[in-house]
């Protein structure tokens, strides 16, 4: 929303119309969690000091002679305001706009309805969708930002009340920081609060202790600053000096999330590759986990300079991991592509790879119900590691964990599946669908478990995939339980279970009838193993791909491999004795209908549509009417 006119006057701007809606339902919905303002304008600062720290590794004359960097928080109660001050990387006139104008980040829509719709605190979202900023509006009724950006001599001063407009203008080189960024906020008759030392001072505590530079609280203007935390980088301790407090917080702060760390891996590796990691799985699920585009957040440090905040140091089916890598032997000064393309780290991804997984099946083995955790809210992730990383899919597999026809809650592994299998079973059953519960309906499972053979349930987009190409436990394959015949015939039926009373042989004529009335929609109709109670089911041509699978490829708009299925008739069900009967007294119209019908019914039980459903809506009415008018 820039304005045509000479740079050296004030301008107004107006905020997007997103922003201004977004200002209005920040101040006034989340009340109760305004304290996190701080750590987020004290994220920034720290933010801001990293990237100056890093410039002035090419360009050395940024800096002052033996100057460090600090974020400093001012106090003064005389005049309103809370000021967080940082001799950072500053910000030029552009920044302005695009950084502090718009929330430049696709979330923001997202967040609204989050917001309005969910229960969920705004803290937890604030952090996850990066609009940190504007957290100030919750307690400030203006907030003004003095600026100077390293390197320049000219300096801004943004002005807004937040309400939808905000204003830019020069100001003095005197009347700015020499680097860096002063956030004002003027705050408002709710926030007083704030102007209390031991209040702030507790604030930065809680939830800023883990910032990587130095925080300095001055409780009047002119008072002596007092150091509130040192600004150490956790990852360079050593983990006997680290508590679990430190490591939550330096979590929180690195994650913007707000819950624990469901699991944390700190170590050093040495040798030829040398580098000091600190990671953590998340306690909860990030918003965008299953968005492609947006990548984990993991930190890439030099000796403690940050070298890139997003590299491509994680497979993207760890991306839900956050971390730190620092190694004192990357390259700095060159371009952070060449970075990613050298051989070091190639070595320090695989290392990183290797060992969280590693550390993933450690806790898989030793604590199931903590790593049941992780798997329920990054499973269908690491799963994405099954079809992509072949190399690493037997480790995979074995933590991984499965809702069955045995337990439907997700807890098992193969290893259990393989445990429990029964005599002459020869493969691996699974069924691929929406949800868990709904492919526990299918038919398709109804001989499965009369023969007590536990079927794997698979619900989650990439199951489709990975079991296609995945090799098998234990010498036996993964078969989809609706694919070719099923071969489990050899497997004893548990007593009780309903064996049919008639040969299948018995139907001959039956089945080629009902081939020849469905010849342009199935590739055949034959006698069933796998059902038990329903009348029929569809399933897969013995080399055809799996029948959920190209329901997803034909949603995706890939319908070459369409594919005709195959049409499965229990012959221990009474109307097939009907059909047979009716077929017999050459009805043929009613004939054809019925099995129309038996069709369309098999395709509504595999959440497909009728073939044709006005043609179904008129047997159907044909058929209805018989049965009524007898
Ligand atoms: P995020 O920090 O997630 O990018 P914010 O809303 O907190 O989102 O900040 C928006 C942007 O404003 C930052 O990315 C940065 O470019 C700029 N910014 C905010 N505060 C500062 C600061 N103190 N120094 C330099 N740039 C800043
Ligand atoms: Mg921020």
């Amino acid at each position: 929303m820039t304005q045509e006119s000479t740079t050296m006057e004030s301008e107004r701007h107006v905020f997007q119309a997103d922003v201004a809606r977004l200002l209005h339902l920040m101040v006034h919905s989340i009340y109760s969690e305004r304290d996190i303002f701080l750590r987020e304008l004290i994220s920034n600062a720290a933010d801001a000091c990293e990237k100056l720290r890093y410039e002035a590794n090419s360009n050395p004359s940024l800096l002052g002679e033996g100057e460090s960097f600090a974020i400093r928080v001012i106090l003064n109660a005389e005049n309103g305001t809370l000021a967080v001050e940082d001799n950072g990387v500053g910000m030029a006139r552009e920044d302005l706009t695009t950084a502090l104008g718009t929330i430049a980040n696709s979330g923001t829509r997202v967040f609204l309805e989050k917001m309005t719709a969910s229960g969920k605190g705004a803290a937890e979202l604030i952090g996850q969708f990066g609009i940190g900023f504007y957290s100030a509006f919750m307690v400030a009724d203006r907030v003004v930002v003095e600026t100077r950006r390293a390197g320049e001599d000219v300096a801004w001063r943004w002005s807004s009340d937040g309400k939808g407009e905000f204003e830019i203008s020069p100001l003095a080189l005197e009347d700015a920081p020499r680097h860096g960024s002063r956030v004002v906020l003027h705050l408002n008759e709710d926030s007083k609060a704030y102007l209390e030392p031991g209040r702030v001072e507790s604030i930065i505590g809680e939830h800023s202790s883990a910032v990587a530079t130095p925080i300095d609280l001055l409780d009047t203007p002119t008072a002596e600053p007092r150091r509130l935390s040192e600004g150490a980088a956790l990852w360079t301790k050593p983990k006997s000096e680290i508590t679990e407090e430190q490591y939550r917080e330096f979590y929180q702060e690195l994650s913007g999330q707000f819950d624990s760390p469901a699991l944390t891996v700190h170590w050093r590796a040495e040798g030829r590759a040398e580098y000091a990691v600190l990671a953590f799985v998340p306690g909860s699920r990030p918003f965008d986990l299953f968005d492609p585009a947006r990548k984990g957040r993991t930190k890439l440090y030099s000796r403690r300079v940050l070298i890139s905040r997003d590299s491509d140091l994680l497979p993207g089916y760890l991306r839900f991991v956050r971390l730190v890598v620092d190694s004192p032997d990357l390259p700095l000064n060159v371009s952070r592509e060449m970075v990613q393309e050298s051989p070091l780290f190639a070595a320090i991804k695989k290392g990183v790879t290797n060992r969280l997984l590693q550390e993933l099946g450690k806790l898989a083995e030793m604590d199931r119900e903590k790593f049941l955790t992780i798997w329920k809210n990054f499973g269908a992730v690491i799963k994405e590691g099954l079809y992509e990383d072949p190399e690493r899919r037997d480790p995979l597999l074995k933590m991984a964990r499965f809702a069955t026809t045995t337990s439907q809650d997700g807890t098992r592994t193969l290893a259990d599946y393989v445990s429990a299998l029964r005599p002459n079973q020869t493969a691996i059953y699974y069924l691929v669908g929406e949800n868990a519960e709904r492919i526990a309906a299918s038919p398709q499972l109804e001989g499965f478990r009369a023969r007590g053979i536990e079927v794997l349930l698979l619900s989650d987009p990439v199951d489709a995939f990975w079991v296609q190409t995945a090799a098998g436990v234990d010498g036996k394959p993964f078969k989809s339980a609706t694919q070719g015949a099923a071969d489990i015939k050899t497997v004893e039926l548990l007593d009780g279970a309903k064996k049919p009373d008639e040969p299948a042989s018995a139907f001959a004529d039956l089945i080629s009838r009902a081939k020849e009335t469905l010849a342009t929609v199935v590739e055949d109709v034959r006698i069933s193993d796998r059902l038990s109670e329903s009348l029929a089911c569809l399933v897969a041509p013995e080399f055809g791909p799996d029948l959920r699978l190209q329901q997803i490829l034909a949603a995706h708009g890939q319908s070459a491999m369409d594919m005709k299925p195959v049409l499965e008739i229990n012959p221990a069900h009474p109307l097939v004795i009907s059909l047979e009967t009716l077929m017999k007294r050459s009805e043929s119209e009613l004939f054809e209908d019925a099995v129309w019908l038996i069709f369309d019914e098999a395709r509504l039980l595999d959440g497909a549509p009728p073939n044709d459903a006005s043609a179904f809506a008129a047997r159907l009415t044909r058929i209805l009417s018989k049965a009524l008018a007898t």
